[in-house]
C-alpha cells in the first residue's frame, strides 16, 4: 500500500490502482462506483462481508438499536448484546467457550486476549509467565502488542522499540518445508519447534501460544497436517503454556465450518474472532475463553477490561442479524459448497499456470501464490511488486483481490468473496483473477 497522496483525497492508505477506487454503493458481491462503474469483491473487503452487501434487514436492526438505546457504557447491559451473546451460545461457540467479551475490532480482541493469558497466569500466581509465542507468518492486528505477538515483518519494521521481543515459531508451511517441499512431517517439525521454543525460553517464563487455526492473508490460507494441533494442544497442557487460537479472518463460516478449529482436533483456553462475526456491518469483536480461565480472575476480583465502544448496541444488533441471516440461509453450508466450486474452477483454470506455486485454502479463503519459477520456488524480486500490480490489473478489469503475504512471504493473492457469491459470478472472479495474474506476471517478465 503506498503512502503517496492520492489525487483526490486526504485519507490513507489506498490501493494503487491505475483508476481512483470511490465506491458510493455495494451490494452482494458488487461494488458500485461513483461514475457507475461495477467491481466485484473476490475479497469480501478485508475478509469480512460474508453476507454479501446491502442487506437492508441488518441496517434497520441497527437503526432500531441505535433509535431505542444509542450509546450505552459497556458496564450496563443491553438487550442487544444480551440477544447476541444468547445467540453466540446458543448456535455458534464451542461448547467449553462460555465466557463473551466484546471488542470493538480483531486487533484490540487479539490485545486484550495477550491481556487475558497474562492476567490468568498472575492470578494463579505464575507472575513470571509473560512471554507470548507467536508464529511466523501471522497477522493478529495493528496494536504494538499484537504487532510484537504477530510474525507479520513487513509491518513490525521500525516499531520494534515499542514492542517486547516475543518468540516466534514457524508456521506449518508444506510448500517450502525446510525438510522439502510438501514434505508430510512438517506438521510434527513445526510443533516440535513449539516444545523445543518453550523449553530454551523456560516454561515459567510463558504464558501463551498464540495461533491461527489456518492463517489468513498473511500465509495465504495455510493450514497444518493432521497431526499439529493436537499435538500442540499436548505441549501447551504439558508445559501450562495457555492456548489462544485467532479465528479473526476464519471465524464465523469463512472456512465452511463455524470456526476454523472445528477442522481440527483442538481445544483453545481463548479464542477470538472479529471480522465475519457482524459481516462487515459494524466494527465489533469478541474474546471467548473457558470458565476455567475466567475462574482465578473472578476469585481476585479483577475486571478484564474496558472500551468505550465494546458491545456497542448498533454493532450487537448488526451482528444478531448478521448471524440470523447465516442461520436462515445456511450460509457456513454454502461457504462450503461454493468453495469447492471455487477451487475446481482455480485449479482448472490457474493449476498449471508458470508463475502460480500453489492453490490453497478451504470454504471461501483461498490464497494463490504467485512465484517467478514454478520449479524452483523462486520469488519475484521485492521490487517487482507483483501482489500490487495483480490487485492493480485485478481492478482495472473489475474485480478486487486482496494483497496478502507479510513482505518475506510473497507474493499471495487472497480470495474471501461473500457467500451468497453465485456460480456465474465465481466464473467471472476466476475469469478476471487469471487475467490479472496472466498481466502482471507478462510485465514483469
Ligand atoms: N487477526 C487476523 C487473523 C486478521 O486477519 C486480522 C485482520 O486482518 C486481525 C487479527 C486484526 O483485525 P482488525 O483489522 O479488525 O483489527
Amino acid at each position: 500500500m503506498s503512502p503517496a497522496p492520492h489525487p483526490k483525497s486526504d485519507v490513507w492508505p489506498f490501493i494503487p490502482s491505475p483508476r481512483i477506487i470511490d465506491v458510493v454503493k455495494a451490494e452482494g458481491v458488487w461494488l458500485e462506483m461513483a461514475n457507475g462503474t461495477r467491481i466485484l469483491d473476490a475479497a469480501g473487503g478485508a475478509i469480512a462481508a460474508s453476507i454479501g452487501h446491502g442487506r437492508k434487514e441488518v441496517a434497520a436492526a441497527m437503526a432500531e438499536a441505535v433509535g431505542d438505546t444509542g450509546y450505552i457504557v459497556p458496564t450496563f447491559l443491553t438487550p442487544q448484546r444480551e440477544r447476541l451473546v444468547a445467540r453466540l451460545k446458543a448456535s455458534w461457540l464451542p461448547d467449553h467457550l462460555t465466557r463473551v467479551h466484546l471488542s470493538s475490532g480483531g486487533s484490540e480482541a487479539a490485545d486484550a486476549a495477550i491481556r487475558l493469558a497474562r492476567m490468568y497466569q498472575i492470578a494463579i500466581g505464575q507472575d513470571t509467565r509473560w512471554k507470548i509465542i507467536g508464529r511466523v507468518p501471522s497477522y493478529h492486528g495493528a496494536t504494538a502488542l499484537t504487532l510484537a505477538a504477530g510474525g507479520h515483518t513487513a509491518r513490525q519494521k521500525g516499531f520494534e522499540p515499542y514492542a517486547p521481543h516475543f518468540p516466534k515459531v514457524p508456521a506449518p508451511y508444506a510448500l517450502r518445508s525446510p525438510l522439502g517441499r510438501n514434505h508430510p512431517d512438517e506438521d510434527i517439525r513445526c510443533a516440535k519447534a513449539l516444545e523445543d521454543t518453550i523449553l530454551s525460553e523456560g516454561p515459567e517464563t510463558v504464558a501463551a501460544f498464540l495461533a491461527e487455526s489456518i492463517t489468513g492473508s498473511s500465509g495465504g490460507a495455510q493450514e497444518p497436517g493432521p497431526r499439529y494441533w493436537p499435538e500442540v494442544q499436548r505441549i501447551c497442557q504439558q508445559y501450562g503454556v495457555l492456548l489462544i487460537i485467532d479465528e479473526v479472518m476464519t471465524g464465523f463460516g469463512r472456512t465452511g465450518a463455524r470456526f476454523g478449529i472445528e477442522h481440527f482436533d483442538v481445544r483453545p483456553d481463548i479464542m477470538y474472532a472479529g471480522k465475519g462475526l457482524t459481516a462487515g456491518y459494524a466494527p465489533l469483536a469478541g474474546i471467548y475463553a473457558s470458565d476455567e480461565v475466567l475462574a482465578p480472575l473472578a476469585e481476585r476480583g479483577d475486571s478484564l477490561m474496558f472500551y468505550t465502544y465494546g458491545g456497542h448496541p448498533g454493532a450487537c444488533a448488526a451482528a444478531d442479524k448478521a448471524l440470523e441471516i447465516m442461520e436462515r440461509e445456511d450460509l457456513v453450508a454454502r461457504a462450503a459448497t461454493q468453495g469447492r466450486k471455487l477451487e475446481a474452477l482455480l485449479r482448472d483454470r490457474l493449476g498449471q499456470h508458470p508463475h502460480v506455486a500453489e492453490i490453497r485454502g478451504r470454504g471461501l479463503l483461498w490464497g494463490i501464490e504467485l512465484v517467478a519459477d514454478r520449479e524452483t520456488l523462486a520469488l519475484y524480486p521485492a521490487e517487482a511488486g507483483i501482489t500490487n500490480a495483480v490487485v492493480g490489473q485485478g481492478l482495472a478489469r473489475g474485480a478486487f483481490f486482496y494483497p496478502g503475504g507479510t513482505g518475506d512471504i510473497r507474493d499471495i493473492i487472497c480470495l474471501g468473496p461473500a457467500f451468497t457469491i453465485s456460480d456465474d459470478e465465481l466464473e467471472m472472479l476466476v475469469e478476471r483473477l487469471a487475467g490479472a495474474i496472466d498481466a502482471a506476471t507478462q510485465k514483469a517478465a
